[in-house]
């Protein structure tokens, strides 16, 4: 059976490190913050001192981490996965960034002797627990073929889209239309409240037609009651709306309703509801 490295042990990177145990691979972790390694190793996880000591002994270690700055320490750190890694070694990082800084972990992973892989996820705490997420790879194909079994652990579906930057494109794409629909979801409930509607009625109304999804159906009934219990950081949402943003001036596509969204969730944190889900940013709508 073989063996994984798993660096970022967040609320995604827990969950889906504790799939590959589950599934018998011998996996090897390491946490910026060391109490997050506990759970893990009392499940039969080593732990390692750095993300270069795992990338030193693991044949494929994936990462997952908070936005590009920490992607970018982790691999290219001091005592980062590039100061470890070697001989042909692969790291996939699963983090949500834009293409570039994924680019320049690539280069500097294969300037240390290893190969490297994006693995972006679609899908939240819930299917990352339940080993249901998408899997939105690019990179080395070689790499891929070898992180297949761990992938198939942690996703439901795994698509390899070629060259690096595809798969971080994709997945900020993704996520800006995740955004916009949450940013125009708030709206309607806020705009419907204080017009007198009921909000279970207007879900209900939403639900029934061609707009009818699982995001507003799971999220509008938990924001309807005020709760907004973390599943995905509004952080992490308004970071990704900031890559998209930035993807669209990279290649001169307009973007006005995602640069609205920006900067509905920009308000949003600023409010301080960054480390509540995204949805708390109906908070932010109502005022
Ligand atoms: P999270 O719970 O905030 O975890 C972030 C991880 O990054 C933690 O392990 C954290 O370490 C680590 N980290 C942050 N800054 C660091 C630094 N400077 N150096 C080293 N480690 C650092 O986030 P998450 O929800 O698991 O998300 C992880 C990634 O997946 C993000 O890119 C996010 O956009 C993406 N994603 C999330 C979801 C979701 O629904 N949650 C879904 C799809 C994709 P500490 O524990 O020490 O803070």
């Amino acid at each position: 059976m073989q063996s994984y490295g798993f660096v970022g042990l967040g609320i995604m990177g827990s969950a889906m490190a504790k799939n590959l145990l589950k599934a018998g691979f011998g996996v090897t972790v390491w946490n910026r913050s060391k109490e997050k390694c506990a759970e893990l190793a009392a499940l039969g996880a080593s732990v390692a001192v750095s993300p270069a000591a795992v990338a030193a002994v693991c044949p494929v270690t994936f990462g997952m981490l908070a936005d590009p700055a920490a992607a970018e320490e982790v691999a290219l750190g001091p005592a980062g996965i590039c100061a470890g890694i070697g001989d042909g070694r692969g790291y996939v990082d699963m983090s949500t960034v834009d293409d570039v800084t994924s680019r320049t972990i690539a280069a500097a992973v294969t300037a240390a002797g290893g190969r490297y892989l994006e693995a972006p996820v679609s899908g939240s705490k819930k299917p990352a627990e339940d080993g249901t997420l998408v899997i939105l790879a690019a990179g080395d194909r070689s790499l891929y073929d070898e992180a297949l079994p761990g992938l198939e652990r942690m996703g439901k579906k795994c698509l390899f889209l070629g060259e690096t930057g595809s798969g971080a494109r994709m997945k900020l794409v993704v996520n800006m239309v995740m955004g916009g629909m949450m940013a125009i979801f708030c709206e309607g409930l806020a705009l419907g409240e204080k017009a007198g509607l009921d909000p279970a009625a207007i879900l209900d109304v939403l639900g029934a037609g061609a707009m009818a999804n699982p995001m507003f159906a799971i999220k509008g009934g938990l924001m309807t009651k005020g709760n907004y219990a973390t599943n995905f950081p509004l952080k992490h949402m308004q970071k990704d709306l900031r890559l998209a943003v930035g993807l669209g001036d990279a290649v001169a596509q307009p973007l006005f309703a995602a640069a609205a969204a920006n900067e509905l969730f920009k308000r949003a944190r600023e409010a301080g509801f960054g480390e509540e889900d995204f949805s708390a940013v109906f908070k932010a709508v109502r005022g």
